[in-house]
């Protein structure tokens, strides 16, 4: 190894990192990663996973409502959520555990620490002083909430870092954002029973997803008693006449009185005081590490995955990225992860699912595309008297028939645009589609029956 303590230094212990640093060490290497906060990082301990968690408890209310037209009676139903967060946290230590053992057990050497970049192959471990010199240097700092707004009271809005650990659930709510995290956490406070509000810039939620999907969950939104306010800024947050209420000043000139204020503007990679500066590494405006294809920033020996580089800020991407720069550095086996067709979920709900193009993006590139959409209720619907419908919207390249992107908004549209993915990403076309046999009766039957196109 020459002057060489480990041949890589990970830094940031979460989606990204973690895998850098398991697969690596399966190939051999000796791998040393420094973690500041949580094994597991944003997914497992303040993101992903905690969030579904509570999507979960935020739907059980519509589960007691649609029961009765089943024949059920449920008793009066009652919510308490420190048990909610008790549970949750329970799990949430339990796979950072998971985490932590999993790395010990491939050989990574990890350490509780801050670690910060002195130069192109030493790190700094700040717990215990230690300079570690690395042949290969890898940052998977990730992200952290935006707080940009400059707006007098800003400071009394929470990200999703606190949310997680509200020693009570606030009656009132006001979500700042209409993207991922907005609309995910509007729809559970909603469905926790809190008055939930989102204020946004924009004119629909979730800007870049397909408009047909923005406008419906709109409307399944505001039928659900979650009250839009698009089109408009905070300006001020004062407290009110009790200690416990936020008067939120808005730029319509209105006036909103909440008990927490949510932000949720959009996420910046995570690299204050990282040294990179000093380095020379490059970085876009935002702070974003730019690299190439094989996540390799300017210095050849310092590399960079996941959100910090701000590329697709989803797990799956930096957990893909991760194993593709350990397969190539330490495996031989050089890959390169494709970030062009991604299947995501929103856990909204109702839930979207959507893979590739939106119609507005396809006629952009394709010009010339065919719509086929279908837009029903449940069959669930016809006796629990639910009026919310399920949207389903297929993208085809009229020159060649493919399938360029697939969206839907309905119950589980997580788990179908999972399996869709992988019919866009092998490239099937519409008559492929068409020759699959349906599943009946199910929803998903109808992403394989929408025979006449609509646009
Ligand atoms: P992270 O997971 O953020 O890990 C970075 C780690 O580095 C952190 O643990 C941090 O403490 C550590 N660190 C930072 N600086 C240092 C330092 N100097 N020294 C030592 N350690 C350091 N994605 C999905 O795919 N599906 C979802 O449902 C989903 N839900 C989300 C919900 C929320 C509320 C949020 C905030 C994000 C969500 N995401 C979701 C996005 C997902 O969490 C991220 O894309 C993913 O965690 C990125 O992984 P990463 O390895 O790049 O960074
Ligand atoms: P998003 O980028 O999804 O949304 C940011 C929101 O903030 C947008 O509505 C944006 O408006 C608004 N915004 C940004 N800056 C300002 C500003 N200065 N003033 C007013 N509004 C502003 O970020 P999130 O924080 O919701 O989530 C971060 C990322 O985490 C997501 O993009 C996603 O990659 C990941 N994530 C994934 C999830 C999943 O997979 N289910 C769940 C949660 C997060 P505009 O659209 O007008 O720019």
């Amino acid at each position: 190894m020459g002057s060489f303590d480990v041949d890589l230094f990970v830094i940031g212990g979460g989606s990204g990192g973690v895998r850098a640093a398991r697969i690596a060490a399966g190939y051999g290497a000796k791998v040393m990663l420094a973690e500041e906060f949580r094994y597991g990082g944003t997914c497992v301990i303040r993101g992903c996973v905690p969030k579904k968690l509570l999507v979960y408890a935020s739907r059980f209310p519509d589960a007691f409502a649609d029961s009765a037209g089943f024949g059920w009676t449920v008793g009066e139903a009652s919510f308490d959520w420190p048990t909610l967060i008790r549970n949750k946290d329970a799990e949430i230590n339990r796979l950072e555990a998971i985490y932590a053992n999993t790395l010990e057990a491939a050989g990574v050497t990890i350490i509780k620490s801050r670690a910060e970049i002195e130069d192109a192959h030493t790190v700094h471990v700040l717990a215990t002083g230690a300079r570690v010199r690395a042949r290969t240097i890898l940052i998977a700092t990730g992200g952290t909430p935006s707080l940009e707004a400059t707006f007098p009271g800003a400071e009394l809005m929470m990200t999703s870092n606190e949310v997680f650990y509200l020693p009570a659930m606030p009656k009132r709510v006001l979500v700042a954002g209409a993207g991922y995290i907005a609309v995910e956490f509007a729809g559970i406070f909603a469905g926790l029973g809190a008055e939930t509000a989102m204020i946004y810039r924009g004119d629909a939620l979730l800007r870049g997803f397909d408009d047909d999907l923005r406008y419906a969950l709109g409307a399944a939104y505001t039928a659900r008693g979650i009250k839009l306010l698009p089109l408009r800024t905070i300006t001020s947050i004062a407290r009110g006449a009790n200690d416990q209420e936020l008067v939120v000043s808005l730029s319509d000139g209105t006036q909103i009185t909440v008990d927490a204020v949510m932000s949720a503007l959009g996420r910046r990679p995570n690299v204050s005081g990282l040294g990179l500066k000093a380095l020379g590494v490059a970085q876009r405006a935002n702070g974003a590490i730019i690299v190439n294809a094989d996540s390799c920033t300017n210095v050849p020996s310092i590399y960079a995955v996941g959100d910090v580089t701000d590329r697709v800020n989803l797990t799956p991407i930096a957990i893909r990225e991760g194993h593709a720069f350990a397969d190539t550095l330490f495996g031989g086996k050089s890959w390169q992860v494709d970030h062009s067709i991604i299947p995501t979920a929103v856990f909204s709900t109702p839930e979207i699912g959507t893979v590739g193009l939106s119609e507005t993006q396809a006629r952009a590139q394709y010009g010339d595309v065919l719509i086929f959409r279908t837009s029903f209720r449940a069959m669930k619907a016809t006796l629990s008297g639910s009026n919310e419908r399920v949207l389903m919207k297929i993208v085809v390249d009229k020159a060649t028939d493919k399938v360029l992107g697939v969206h839907i908004m309905g119950d589980v549209a997580g788990e179908m645009i999972q399996l869709a993915g992988i019919a866009v990403t092998m490239g099937a076309t519409k008559a492929d589609f068409d020759r699959t046999i349906a599943v009946h009766p199910s929803a998903a039957e109808e992403l394989v029956t929408m025979r006449k196109p609509v646009a």
